[in-house]
This record gives structure tokens, sequence and C-alpha cells, in this order.
């Protein structure tokens, strides 16, 4: 061999080298960039934790929060609010009433025919919109100046031209917000909440400002009752079956409420009602315990949030959040490792992913993830790999299983407090039979996020049986109320004119 092809062979040995040794590199450096990925989403895994241990826990919490709140005035994070609402529709309420919802994300509208028989319950003209995003930080009077536009478009719709002004229209106005009753029909903004940011209106009467409005355009129309709309979703549960005691929402946000004995409203000694019993809105958006399983993300969408250090319970298990928490670990990863390519500003934008497209991701059932891959590209991602496709159904996964457990861990908590967890009976020491001899329980449940997002209401009804276990299981039936905050409102307002 010459001198020069010696060099020549020499050199491409050394070439050869390199180039595998990169390669080498390479491989190491990406392996090394999934395991920081692999390694936050098991410190995801880990802090989401929720073994049925740590719910009882947070049961227990619960239970004391609301004895807390319904013994003093800010005893507790749970506000415990009177709604007076003391007797729930029966079936018997006959007539037409309106209903007019503002929600989080929606504000519907609809009308219900009553024909003083259960049965006889239909549900005419159910509209429903997304809440233009502009008033959600307007002026009370731009809201409500657009909430009376749309009741008159439905009723000149619905009424199809027909001169029925001289009726007066029975209307329930179901407001999903903290409010302070002062009786059924009216009560004042306590705070916002869900990202609406309307200030003057803290401490305004919601009920007047409704029937300033409706006055302002002509319309006669009578704001009857100012219901939550935990409340609404009670009152059609207990009009379909009189065992429903309490009721939650899950949808942009979350709340919860039930009926309480009157002599147990410490706060409000004297409080007197025909059925000795009122049912009060919990607040449980804001229910706090050191017991709930916190992450880095958390912390920092409240700290980024409208209202920091406020709804710590709803933003773990609500629709409006849940999205955000799994944008905050995908973003993490992205920008400690390259397994989604170069982080995108898209995905650094709050509440950019939401939580339909978290359910959507979850539940891809396409060989491929296909759904996956196409959200992540909405999120300015480039096309990656099945496997980092299956590590973001991962991260939905492990942050909707969270929320479902503590959804259920706080219904127990309910029942505890109302003695309907068939805890009273074991620590008491009482029989077997006697423990069967507990009531049947009705949780009447609404809201988009429980309606739609199969795995969350599957994890929250399954974590319900491992807390109270099958036997007690048994007496406590969760029931679907759909639309059941603006219909179960409209009853109310029936029930009141009966
Ligand atoms: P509102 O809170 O305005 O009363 P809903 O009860 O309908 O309205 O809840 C709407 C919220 O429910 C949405 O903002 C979203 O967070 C959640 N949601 C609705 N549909 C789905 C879905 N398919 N998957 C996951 N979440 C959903
Ligand atoms: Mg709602």
């Amino acid at each position: 061999m010459g001198r020069v092809a010696v060099a020549f062979a020499a050199v491409a040995v050394v070439a050869a080298c390199s180039v595998a040794a990169m390669m080498v590199g390479r491989r190491l450096k990406s392996r090394k960039k999934w395991r920081t990925v692999v390694e936050i989403l098991k410190e995801l895994e880990d802090d989401c934790d929720t073994p049925v241990g740590r719910l009882r826990q947070v049961v227990d919490a619960m239970a004391v929060e609301m004895h807390a709140g319904l013994a003093s005035e800010g005893g507790s994070k749970l506000k415990m609010l009177l709604t007076f609402v003391d007797d729930l529709p029966t079936g018997r309420e006959k007539g037409t009433y309106y209903a007019l919802h503002l929600g989080g994300t929606y504000f519907r509208i609809l009308r219900v025919h009553l024909g003083a028989q259960r049965s006889y319950l239909d549900v005419q003209d159910v509209e429903r919109h997304p809440i233009p995003s502009h008033l959600m930080n307007s002026t009370s009077e731009v809201l409500f100046n657009f909430l009376a536009f749309s009741l008159e478009r439905f009723i000149e719709k619905e009424e199809n031209g027909s001169d029925s002004q001289s009726v007066t229209r029975e209307l329930a106005f179901t407001f999903s917000f903290p409010v302070k009753h002062t009786s059924i029909s009216s009560g004042v903004l306590i705070k916002w909440t869900k990202g609406f940011e309307i200030s003057e209106m803290v401490g305004k009467d919601i009920a007047e400002c409704l029937q300033g409005a409706l006055n302002r355009r002509g319309l006669n129309m009578h704001v009857a009752a100012l219901v939550n709309d935990t409340v609404g979703a009670l009152s059609l549960g207990y009009y379909h079956d009189p065992d429903t005691v309490v009721a939650v929402v899950f949808g942009t946000g979350s709340n919860a409420c039930y009926l309480e004995r009157t002599d147990a409203i410490i706060k409000c000694q004297g409080l007197l009602t025909t059925s000795g019993s009122m049912v009060v809105n919990m607040e449980w958006g804001n229910f706090w315990s050191s017991h709930l399983p916190r992450t880095s993300y958390d912390i920092d969408l409240d700290a980024e949030s409208s209202n920091s250090n406020d709804m710590g319970f709803e933003k773990m298990i609500s629709g409006m959040y849940l999205g955000d928490i799994v944008r905050r670990v995908i973003l993490r990863m992205s920008q400690e490792s390259d397994v989604f390519g170069p982080t995108s500003s898209v995905l650094s934008e709050p509440y950019v992913l939401s939580t339909n497209s978290v359910s959507a991701m979850h539940e891809d059932d396409t060989p491929e993830l296909q759904e996956v891959a196409r959200i992540l590209k909405d999120l300015g991602g480039s096309d990656v790999p099945l496997k980092v496709r299956k590590l973001v159904v991962k991260i939905c996964d492990v942050v909707t299983r969270r929320a479902g457990r503590l959804a259920a861990a706080g219904i127990a908590g309910i029942l505890k407090k109302i003695g309907r967890d068939g805890s009273g009976g074991i620590t008491s020491g009482r029989s077997r039979s006697e423990i069967q001899m507990q009531k049947r329980t009705v949780v009447a449940v609404e809201g988009g996020l429980y309606m739609n997002y199969t795995m969350f209401r599957e994890y929250m009804e399954e974590a319900l049986v491992e807390i109270l276990g099958e036997e007690v299981s048994q007496y406590v039936v969760v029931k679907a109320m759909e639309d059941g905050s603006s219909i179960g409102s409209a009853l109310l307002v029936a029930s009141l004119q009966s």
C-alpha cells in the first residue's frame, strides 16, 4: 500500500470512529433526555398520589371544615352559605316558568312547563351559548344588559310574536358564583371566581341587577329566585327522587350543596323553617386541607391566576383548570428535554390547552394516537413519536385521576357530615344488620366535566366505592342531572308559587 493510500485509510478510520462516537453520544444524550421526562412523569405521579388512606383524611377534613363553617361566620374556608331554600319541588307544581343560568363558560335560557304531576315536566327550548369573553371583565351594566337582551330574544322567538306581555313571566336566575343571600330572591355577590373580574359588582344585589336590566328593556319578567347552580341541581334531583339530599357540580368550576338540619346551622341560631332544614351552599371550591396532594404545577397555576390563594380545591378538580395543569407539565418537559421538539411559544400561553382537549387525548382510541398528535401540533409542537404521545396520555390520566378521586373524597365528606357514610355505625360498633338499615342517599351530579369526560366520572365513582366500601356504597346513588342547574331552578320558582 502506498503512503497516500495508508494516510487515506487512516483518515477514513478516524472519521468512522468519530461518526460512531457522535452517534453513541447522541443516543446517550437522547436517552438522558428521555430519562428526564420519565423522571418528571414519575415525580408527577408521586405528587398526585391518592391512596385510599389519604382520601379518607380528605374526607375527614371536609367533614370537620363543614362543621366549622356552620359554627361561625368565617370559621372555615368553607362559607357554608344559607340559601333560604327550605322546601324542594315535590312534583305537584304547575305552570310555565323560565330560567336564566350564568355559568362559568356558558349561559343558558330555558322554559319549562309543568302539569302538576312529576311525569309532566316538559323542558322547552333550551338555549346554550358561550359567554362572550369580553363580558367577564366588563361592567355590571354591560353584563346584565346583555343577559336581558338575550332573554328578550329568547322570548320573542319562542312566543312567535303573540302578545303575552300582559302575563308576568316568572324567572329563576341561576347564578354560579358565591352569593350571600338575604332571602330566596335576593343576595349580594361575595366574590368572583372562574376568571370573572367585574370588581364593582362585588357587594351588589345580583337579582336586583338583573331585574333592573329587564325593566330597562321593558320585559314583563319577575326574578322570583336567585339560585346557586348546585341548588338547582338538587331541586331537579329531589323533584324526581326525594332521597336526593346532596348535589355537586363539576363544570368550569366545582361546588356542592346539601340539605342540612336548621339546628346544625349554629351560626344562625333561631333559624326557623317549616321543614326544619335548609339547603346549604358549601362553596366547596375554596376547601383546603394539608392532606390534598399538591404539586409545583398547582402552586404556579394558583400564583398566576386572577384569584390566587383562593379556590384551591376547585383548581385541582374542575374543568377550567385540569387542562392548564396538564399544559404546565408538558411545558416543563419540553423545556428540560427535546422530546417535544423546540419549545413552542403557544405552549407557554396560560389556558391554551382546554380540558376538552385533555379528555380528547386521554380517550383517544386510535392505534397511533392521532388525536394526541393533532392537539400537540395545535399547541405548536412538532410531530412526535408514539412513545411521546403515550407519555402525554399518561399525564392526562394522572391529573384527571387525582381530580376524580379528590372529587369522590369531597362527596364522601358530605355524606360523613350528615351521617350517611356508614362510619358512625362502624365506630359506634353497630351491628351489620343496623348498617344495612342505612338510608338510601341520592347525590345529584351535573356539569360539563362530569357529563362529558368519561374517565373523570369513572375515577370519581370508583373512588367513592373504595372510600365507602361495597356495603355502604349500595345505599349511595349518584345520579346525573343533565341541565339540572337550570331546570331545577325553574322548578324551585314553581314550588314557591304553589
Ligand atoms: P358552566 O360551567 O358554564 O355551567 P358546563 O357545566 O357545561 O358549563 O361545564 C363546561 C366545562 O366542562 C367546560 O369548560 C370544560 O371545562 C368541561 N367540559 C365540557 N365538555 C368536556 C369534555 N368533553 N371533556 C372534558 N371537559 C369538558
Ligand atoms: Mg354550571
